[in-house]
């Protein structure tokens, strides 16, 4: 990634020279000037302001007390013994809760049947909404026929890692996930062509390295449990959250019925708090695995391969308004997508990679809430003992064979990008 510079300027407010590349941004490495001269349009979620007040908070915290540690491996904590507990009692009260269903409908002495059968079928209702909702398969899943030769690289990479070998799914995203689906939890890993294309093949080998290492450390499994739970406590807040505490078009009868209102915003509240005290409590390690993850991809592939990978995550990202600027004006009808994509990213300087890096690591332009800030990841990895040579060898043809097989199923993944990006005019 390398491009010449065209110019010199200095920094107006620190005097420090700056690089000027005319179709990137210039800004000083010194004092972050014009740093990001584009704010974010970005609004995040709840979830996702969570995850960014404690990132804001405690990222840094963090990172020195895991650069501390001997050992990045998970180890059993208070926090995750209480958000394990907390998930318990959710699981206790929807268990309850059908067993209240059941005694309402069948005790018809108890209470007159025609309350308490339908109050038993609301019991029942209750648990129904809060029931656990599993994943959709990702679309697009290689099969070994379709792609046998990526899933034999695939297999080398688990077989280092002792991780199993997962399916495996492509898309156009700039990234690449790990995940559980459907209530078989089928393990699929989703390799994103935006990113994929950009990729030497070394960093190819570390972006499924650290997915592979989510697998062999069981880590989309073990929040399995934690995350019906989770999901279980935030549909609950949405069902029982009134609109107001008083409405008033109800006249008289919404103020008698007020302290029935505030009930209810105070079970609402327990609600949102279990959430809350959840993702609060394994966030931390949530962390420590992105960590350890990028740790064992590069006993895979070396640790610079990982290093230069993520530093390529945000520059695949910021290229996605180049490749919305061509899918819009039609040009992708000549050429590939992905063929554009590719030459955009060697344009970019080492100066511009920078400023991605830096500016990734400020609240609201965080690419993955749920990962530590790539600056911090890099540096951790500096941290740890340096690892020169990759363990994982694929030969030149092994890689042309995988480029043929991505190649056959490219078509279509681009058709859906173009499709997303058209529907999204306003991205
Ligand atoms: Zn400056
Ligand atoms: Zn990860």
């Amino acid at each position: 990634m390398t491009a010449a510079a065209t110019n010199q300027k200095v920094c107006p407010e620190c005097n420090a020279p700056i690089t000027v590349h005319p179709d990137f941004v210039s800004w000083c490495e010194q004092c972050n000037w014009n740093l990001q001269p584009i704010k974010s349009e970005h609004k995040a979620n709840a979830i996702e302001k969570i995850y960014l007040a404690l990132g804001k908070k405690q990222s840094s915290v963090l990172f020195e007390r895991f650069a501390k540690q001997e050992s990045l491996q998970s180890k059993l904590t208070i926090g995750k013994i209480i958000a394990f507990l907390i998930a318990t009692i959710v699981f206790g009260l929807m268990g309850a809760l059908i067993v209240l269903g059941v005694i309402l409908v069948l005790s018809r002495t108890f209470i007159v049947p025609l309350i308490s059968i339908p109050l038993g079928l609301a019991c029942f209702g209750l648990v129904w909404l809060m029931r656990p909702r599993f994943s959709k398969p990702p679309q697009n899943i290689l099969t070994q026929e379709d792609a046998p030769t990526l899933y034999k690289v695939v297999s080398k990479i688990a077989k280092e890692l002792n991780a199993d070998v997962p399916e495996i799914a492509v898309d156009g995203k700039f990234n690449a996930s790990m995940g559980k689906y459907t209530w078989r939890q089928r393990e699929i890993m989703t390799i994103g062509f935006s990113l994929w294309v950009i990729l030497t093949h070394e960093e190819r080998v570390a972006l499924l390295g650290h997915e592979l290492a989510h697998s062999a450390n069981n880590d989309p499994f073990r929040s399995i449990y934690i995350r019906i739970a989770f999901d279980a406590l935030i549909t609950w807040y949405w069902l029982v959250k009134p609109a107001a505490i008083y409405d008033p078009a109800t006249g008289f009868w919404g103020i008698l019925y007020m302290p029935f209102v505030l009930f209810m915003y105070l079970l609402a509240g327990i609600a949102w708090l279990g959430a809350f005290a959840l993702i609060h409590l394994l966030w931390r390690d949530k962390q420590r695995a992105e960590y350890l993850a990028d740790n064992l991809a590069s006993s895979v592939s070396g640790t610079e391969a990982v290093t230069t990978m993520l530093k390529k995550l945000p520059v695949s990202h910021s290229l996605a308004m180049a490749l919305q600027r061509f899918v819009l004006n039609k040009r992708w009808r000549e050429g590939s997508l992905f063929e554009f994509l590719k030459e955009q990213a060697v344009s970019v300087p080492e100066t511009e990679i920078k400023r991605l890096v830096r500016l990734e690591q400020q609240e609201g332009s965080r690419l993955d809430v749920t990962h530590p800030p790539i600056a911090l990841r890099i540096k951790m990895l500096q941290e740890q003992r340096y690892i020169e040579t990759p363990q994982i060898g694929i030969s030149p043809e092994e890689w042309a064979q995988v480029e043929d097989e991505l190649g056959a199923i490219e078509g279509k993944v681009q058709e859906k990008l173009v499709d997303w990006f058209r529907a999204s005019r306003g991205f």
